[in-house]
């Protein structure tokens, strides 16, 4: 007997079971071909036609233009926060960055060993329990790009409105909160996301580029980290993440069929307020973020007493509630409710915090 309990998990997340159950009952014979996934070659007809129909999928749910690459690369997040500069720095270019948690700041640091990284805006002096608005970015006028995290997923500051950066490039790290709501790709110059949050298993990272920034990596850059390459070889230069690859498109057919995103906004909207409302109303658990920053995907929140967190972590396993223990560099709780991560969830979770505090109020 398997049990499915609730996995509130920050990454690698939860998937829909449904998918789940789809990717088993293709593991050992897909569609009928006598062989799994794994054990295609990726220039099958059969792999690249699911790597098609994937990409065709994800380009429908956000809308995305013609004129975007959309790449299946390895790596995760944190190799983009090299390569990023790699391709797009040119030679000792200078970049800006605006800091807003942990995130943002590993990105920049890993840019500062290719060019220049300009601090274009930090919310250090708000304990980075809020967004500094656009009025207090300095951008410098030589920028190759501007590049943000629009959700902290370790502090839970999200943004809900996209810089407004001229003909600069915007760059955003979406790894935890693409596909959680609709898009606007047209406003990017370069999007990417690691895949175990709201895409699919580790393994994978999508990077979605505007076609008039390929081209420009710098002359060292490894050929594996050249986007134009990727872009050029339908991002099978090598052997890529095939059964990563496959699950997220088995994810991208889901999301389509729950409605796509204006239907997952709605769902992703109602499950955020309960949680929040449940932790304002409370005197036992309290949640720092600035209330127009706070993210829909990663709610941070902490007990009164942290002598309760043990506790509240043990009648949580109990009650088959997962993955509940906050960041080690923030402590407390944090509930990670991504896409795959159903309403009845946060019922439960509701639920739970309440009885909890009536128990040890
Ligand atoms: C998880 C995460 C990363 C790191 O992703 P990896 O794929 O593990 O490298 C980077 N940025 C954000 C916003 C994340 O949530």
């Amino acid at each position: 007997m398997s049990k499915r309990l609730f996995n509130f998990c920050a990454g690698p997340a939860a998937l829909p079971e449904a998918v789940l159950q789809t990717a088993r009952d293709e593991l050992t014979d897909w569609h009928g071909k006598g062989l799994s996934v794994m054990e295609m070659s990726h220039r099958s007809d059969e792999f690249v036609g699911i790597a098609e129909q994937a990409e065709q999928d994800l380009r429908e749910l956000l809308n995305i233009p013609s004129d975007y690459k959309v790449l299946f690369l390895q790596g995760g997040a944190s190799q983009q926060f090299a390569q990023i500069p790699l391709n797009l720095l040119g030679e000792d270019g200078r970049a800006d960055y605006i800091d807003t948690g942990i995130w943002s700041r590993k990105a920049m640091e890993e840019a500062s060993r290719y060019g220049h990284v300009n601090a274009a805006a930090s919310g250090k002096e708000y304990d980075y329990f809020a967004i500094p608005g656009q009025n207090e970015w300095t951008l410098s006028a030589d920028a190759a790009y501007v590049h943000y995290t629009p959700n902290e997923t370790i502090g839970g500051v999200e943004f809900n409105w996209i810089p407004e950066v001229g003909d600069k490039p915007l760059v955003a790290d979406v790894s935890s909160d693409i596909l959680s709501r609709p898009l606007d790709v047209s406003r990017f110059g370069l999007l990417y996301a690691g895949a175990q949050k709201n895409i699919g298993p580790s393994g994978l990272t999508v990077v979605i580029v505007r076609e008039d920034l390929l081209g420009k990596a710098h002359s060292k850059c490894p050929t594996m980290l050249d986007y134009s390459v990727a872009a050029k070889n339908g991002s099978m230069y090598n052997t890529p993440p095939t059964f990563a690859w496959y699950l997220s498109g088995l994810v991208f057919k889901w999301l389509k069929a729950q409605g796509g995103l204006d239907a997952m906004e709605r769902i992703n909207d109602a499950k955020q307020r309960k949680l929040y409302t449940a932790i304002d109303a409370s005197e036992l658990y309290s949640n720092p973020i600035n209330v127009a920053d706070r993210s829909w995907m990663n709610i941070p929140f902490r007990l009164a007493d942290d002598r309760l967190d043990k506790p509240f972590l043990a009648g949580a396993e109990e009650r088959g509630l997962l993955n509940l223990k906050g960041h080690r560099s923030v402590g407390g709780m944090r509930a990670s409710i991504y896409n795959a991560v159903p309403e009845a969830a946060v019922d439960a979770l509701v639920a739970y915090m309440a009885e909890f505090e009536k128990q040890h109020g």
